[in-house]
């Protein structure tokens, strides 16, 4: 939904610490005018932050689940990839279709915006841009091939699958662009070559060193990490790998993606239940790292007076949610799309 005035009573979690408190939100002109603590609010809603998914790869949806065993390189690697079999031999249509429906799936469980690397050069960007009118969720495009001239940046496959970057590259920074690396997915050895370039984003780093993680952090590159995606496709198979706790400790902006929609559902409930459990992740640093990604276009998602409304309204009545004792711990572990009654997104 886009603009709308309206006032939203229940428990909140406020401002980029997530503070809970019980509020009365006005909304005006799709901003949040006001936010007053009250108490005895008139219902027992929940609001919170709406979602941004970091690293997502919506073109192969029409791939979902196929059944495939094979490498990383085998499924995912352009251009030979299974993947990129698939996606050539599809037809623009389909693939506009198929993107739709996980779009609508995207916001209809609490995404207000995401980051994609678009395959396909300019058709691909442009397949997308066709696939999200009027569905209320921001796109934030990594194009390739060509396509990150048309989009908002270059989402570049791994440093070591692709030659020339330094031209494409240059012309994206000339006109304000952003650059975005996998790097570390299998092992380290990227990395280093990726940060050569100041990125504005990187994706995995499920291989990076201690040394690379201070080096990141540093840089102030936000890390886009993607978990289910990596056990999955088989490069972690263990609480350490990414290493979040490392990351944690080195001060790196940790931000949540769920990656090729062909192998993982891109629901953030899912990945913030997964990266709390297998990660041990406190819950207020996971739901953080399932919103921050929408600093990537300096927007904030947080509810603080003077932002675009972007939020979650919940009922827990609706399921056995209203017996929480940690609203952190049960948002980040149990609630889902089934609570959402509501969404308030002008991203
Ligand atoms: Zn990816």
């Amino acid at each position: 939904m886009p603009i709308q005035d309206m006032t939203f009573e229940g428990r909140a979690l406020v401002g980029s610490e997530l503070e809970e408190k019980e509020v009365l939100i006005e909304v005006r002109g799709g901003i949040v005018h006001r936010i007053e603590e009250i108490t005895g609010a008139r219902n027992s809603l929940w609001l919170c932050p709406a979602f941004f998914n970091a690293h997502t790869h919506i073109g192969d949806s029409i791939a979902m689940d196929i059944p495939a065993k094979g490498s990383l390189e085998e499924l995912v690697k352009p251009p030979f990839g299974l993947k990129h079999r698939i996606l050539a031999d599809t037809g623009k249509e389909q693939i506009v279709r198929s993107m739709r429906a996980t779009l609508l799936a995207m916001a209809g469980s609490g995404q207000a915006g995401f980051a994609d690397f678009r395959e396909g050069g300019i058709d691909g960007v442009d397949a997308l841009r066709q696939a999200v009118v009027d569905i209320p969720v921001m796109p934030v495009i990594f194009g390739r091939d060509g396509g990150e001239h048309v989009a908002d940046g270059i989402g570049v496959s791994s440093v070591r699958d692709v030659r020339d970057i330094e031209s494409s590259i240059r012309m994206v920074r000339e006109r304000g662009g952003m650059v975005a690396f996998h790097a570390g997915e299998r092992d380290s050895a990227d990395i280093d070559p990726a940060l050569e370039y100041e990125p504005d984003l990187l994706v995995h780093c499920t291989h990076a060193t201690p040394r690379q993680l201070a080096r990141i952090s540093e840089m102030e590159i936000p890390v886009a990490v993607c978990a289910r995606s990596n056990w999955k496709l088989g490069v972690s198979s263990s609480g350490t790998r990414p290493p979040l706790h490392e990351m944690k400790k080195q001060g790196c902006k940790i931000l949540l993606g769920t990656d090729n929609v062909m192998f993982v559902q891109p629901d953030m409930w899912r990945e913030m239940e997964f990266v709390a459990t297998i990660y041990r992740m406190d819950p207020e640093s996971v739901l953080r790292s399932a919103i921050d990604g929408a600093g990537l276009i300096d927007h904030s998602y947080y509810l603080e007076e003077g932002n675009p409304a972007n939020f979650l309204v919940l009922d827990p009545r609706i399921s056995n949610l209203h017996l929480s004792r940690d609203l952190h711990s049960t948002l980040a572990n149990r609630a889902g799309e089934s609570s959402i009654v509501n969404k308030v997104f002008n991203s």
